[in-house]
């Protein structure tokens, strides 16, 4: 991508061939007099208004018209690029958004790069890099939750903590830059305490910061959960309930055979990928057919295991044998038929957690509900609280990265050492946070970041 190239681009910004509308966006200086060329409306387009939308034809080269339509031009700086920029509203047919688009780059346009508008946005100053990333984020969540959260990096907030910690940082380095020029007098106690201070504070923050990590993958990629147990103890009736009482079902993808269909559920935010439905509902009975070895991959592949019991008829040996084979991974026990009543179950089953229900009358299902969130999300707050998720596995490296910087310069601190070294590493602290917000981030990871996004972002 060639940063200084300041060409008039114009791209799709929805997809076409789907929806009633299709909008193609076009950014530069010469997205105005495009327009002029290209669409012609009862008022001149010398008149037209910064920010309002009217109604005409696109036309052609030979004046045949192309489409009707409706165009706006937002005049910079108060646009998505800072630019000036154009949007054809037309209709959403896939021939209609081609031939448009041939027409602009007919007339002069460049075609879009992935992701040109917005690093647009970010070369010219109106987002910082962590707010790109959110663009992506926004657009690409898959539950409330997670959109709720990207919101909040795309309005900035990670950049705002960023410049937060990077004040403090600076205090701290002003601090120990004031007293390098006397390198024959040692540092007085209460400097160096507030310097340590100052570390300290922004350590404990990283801290929160990277320990967020965990709950910010699950919310963004989801989890796996797999239901098991031995034939006959409700496994299907027990992911019917669950589809049905569930009423935000996401999706049900779309595979190339039945095999691979997969269930989604929306927990509320929590984004659940129920494994290997398909299987349970051919033949009810994944144990039994394929025998608890070659149930392993998918063990293997589960963030949880709801292992289901027969409450009713209490545990036998193959429960158990479906108890071991689930290994290591988080078992969460649900002890179904409680309409029958309940027996006490065997030792190896107590350090579990354990849900009681019914899959046939419903009982209990939002216990179930609340227990695979708990599972995953125990330590996370609200969505409606403003706390920050770290969502990205970049930011997150960041972030461990400098806290291992300033984990140096607390030793470099204690044991005295020359204050060279602490400025060293409070410097490359500094640059490490930069990286998140793109001001000191290298080339090659913008080119990166950007060239993940799709065509007309
Ligand atoms: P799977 O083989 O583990 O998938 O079990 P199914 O879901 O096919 O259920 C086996 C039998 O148990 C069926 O006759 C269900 O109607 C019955 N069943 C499942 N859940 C319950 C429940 O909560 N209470 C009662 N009474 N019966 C249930």
């Amino acid at each position: 991508m060639d940063y200084a190239d300041r060409a008039t681009i114009a791209g799709p910004a929805t997809v076409f061939g789907q929806g009633g509308i299709g909008i193609i966006r076009v950014s530069g200086e010469g997205a105005l007099p495009l327009l002029r060329r290209i669409f012609q409306t009862q008022r001149p387009t010398s008149a037209f208004t910064s920010h309002r939308l009217y109604y005409g034809r696109i036309v052609d080269e030979s004046g045949d018209a192309v489409d009707e339509a409706m165009a706006v031009y937002m005049r910079a700086p108060y646009t998505y690029t800072r630019e000036d920029v154009v949007e054809l509203h037309c209709h959403g047919g896939a021939v209609v958004g081609r031939r448009v688009l041939d027409l602009l780059m007919a007339q002069g346009a460049r075609l879009a790069l992935p992701g040109e508008f917005t690093l647009r946005a970010f070369l010219n100053g109106r987002i910082d890099l962590s707010q790109a990333e959110g663009v992506m984020e926004v657009i690409g969540a898959q539950s409330l939750l997670g959109q709720k959260i990207a919101l909040r990096h795309l309005q900035g907030r990670l950049r705002d903590t960023c410049t937060a910690l990077r004040e403090r940082l600076c205090d701290a380095l002003a601090l120990v830059e004031a007293w390098i020029d006397f390198p024959e007098e040692d540092l007085d106690p209460a400097t160096q305490e507030a310097i340590g201070g100052l570390i300290i504070q922004v350590h404990a923050q990283l801290q929160g910061l990277i320990d967020s990590f965990r709950t910010g993958r699950v919310l963004r990629e989801g989890v796996g959960v797999l239901i098991l147990g031995r034939p006959n103890v409700g496994k299907s009736s027990l992911l019917n309930a669950l589809l049905g009482s569930s009423r935000a079902i996401v999706t049900e993808l779309p595979g190339t055979t039945r095999d691979t269909i997969e269930e989604q559920l929306d927990l509320a935010g929590l984004r659940v990928r129920l494994i290997d439905t398909a299987g349970l509902r051919q033949s009810a009975d994944l144990v039994e057919q394929e025998g608890v070895r070659r149930s392993r991959d998918k063990i293997a592949e589960a963030d949880l295991i709801l292992l289901v019991i027969d409450g009713h008829q209490g545990a036998v040996a193959e429960d158990l044998a479906v108890l071991e084979a689930c290994g290591d991974k988080p078992v969460l026990l649900v002890i179904n038929k409680q309409d029958l009543g309940a027996r006490a179950l065997p030792e190896a089953f107590s350090g579990l957690s354990r849900i009681y229900l019914s899959a046939r009358t419903g009982e209990g299902m939002p216990l179930l509900r609340d227990g695979i969130r708990q599972v995953f999300l125990a330590r996370e707050p609200q969505a409606d609280q403003e706390s920050l998720v770290v969502t990205e596995a970049r930011h997150h490296d960041c972030f461990t990265r400098c806290l291992d910087a300033l984990h140096r310069a607390l030793g470099t601190l204690q044991k005295k050492e020359s204050l060279e070294f602490l400025a060293f590493e409070l410097h490359a602290a500094l640059d490490i946070l930069g990286e998140i917000t793109g001001e000191t981030a290298p080339e090659d990871i913008i080119q990166r970041i950007f060239s993940k996004f799709c065509i007309g972002k």
